[in-house]
């Protein structure tokens, strides 16, 4: 975590920045999802693209009516099912091992409880889990259940480094803390995601297009690399 005075700058930076990603992007209010559905998403997710996350998690839900039965499954058929999402042979051991401890622990598929624990255990409860880091357990508390938790995705990493909110050696596990020190609680949410929506249409990972970019004069990488070469 940086020293006082280099967290209030990065507080500032924050509330310059955020106003005109927010003109630029709007403003998604929460809408709760199911938090075991996310879980399993985000467990699909890892090293693939949205659309094939999308594709195995729907392959799965129609094929299995209940998490009762996903765990039940011959492993073989689950990882068929789940084969579009890709890593289909790691995910679908992990799919199951992780139902499996959700009901050992709690007698039912049901992880609603981590709406009202404190929320730095409620993370510690889904890092517990096979398959589960800080990324998806920041994403199953904060877009299942609205819990204050930022999660770190590919595009936050690589715009909150450009920018200058996260150091250039950090790792995505190690920038959670940071963000959430940097934005607000309540900002959380809408923040993530319209960091998300700027590292897709503007600040790309192989060429960011700087010269449309709404929050150039406040982004460390267009200060230092763009203007200064
Ligand atoms: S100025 Fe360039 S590098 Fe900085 S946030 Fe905008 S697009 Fe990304």
């Amino acid at each position: 975590m940086p020293a006082n005075d280099e967290l209030k700058a990065l507080q500032e930076k924050y509330r310059k920045i955020a106003p005109l990603l927010e003109a630029e992007y709007g403003r998604k209010t929460f809408k709760p999802h199911d938090g075991m559905d996310e879980l399993v998403s985000c467990i699909l997710s890892q090293s693939t693209t949205d659309a094939n996350r999308d594709r195995g998690f729907d392959a799965l839900k129609a094929k299995y009516p209940s998490w009762k039965s996903v765990r039940s499954a011959p492993e073989e058929e689950l990882i068929d099912t789940i084969r579009p999402a890709g890593l289909a042979n790691s995910k679908g051991p992990r799919i199951q091992a992780a139902l499996a401890q959700i009901y050992d622990e709690r007698g039912e598929y049901n992880i609603d409880f981590l709406e009202d624990m404190p929320v730095d255990d409620a993370k510690e409860w889904l890092k517990a889990l096979p398959g589960v880091g800080p990324k998806t357990a920041a994403i199953v508390l904060c877009f299942g259940y609205g819990r204050p938790a930022f999660p770190v995705d590919t595009h936050i990493h690589r715009v909150g480094k450009r920018i200058g909110f996260l150091p250039n050696n950090i790792s995505a596990d190690n920038a959670h803390p940071l963000m959430e020190a940097i934005v607000p609680p309540e900002e959380y949410y809408p923040f993530h995601l319209q960091m998300i929506y700027h590292g897709r249409a503007i600040c790309k990972a192989r060429n960011p297009l700087c010269e449309k970019c709404p929050i150039s004069q406040y982004c460390d990488y267009y200060v230092e690399e763009v203007l200064e070469s």
